[in-house]
């Protein structure tokens, strides 16, 4: 899954930010949110980047 963003040191910098599932996702954007979500899916109910990713994706496709 994270092989699509490989080769970005952007992708790099959010690994670093996100890469700890006992930490909520702060300053999420939608591409942010998407990528702590294939990093971090199938962790289970005891990820919170990926609990945090989703609620964030989900507000956001209830807004628009
Ligand atoms: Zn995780």
């Amino acid at each position: 899954m994270i092989s699509e963003f490989a080769g970005s040191s952007t992708s790099d910098l959010w690994l670093s930010q996100y890469r700890d599932c006992a930490c909520e996702p702060l300053c999420l954007t939608v591409e942010k949110a998407r990528f702590v979500i294939a990093v971090h899916a199938g962790h289970g109910p005891a990820c919170r980047e990926y609990l945090g990713a989703s609620a964030f994706m989900a507000e956001f496709e209830a807004a628009y």
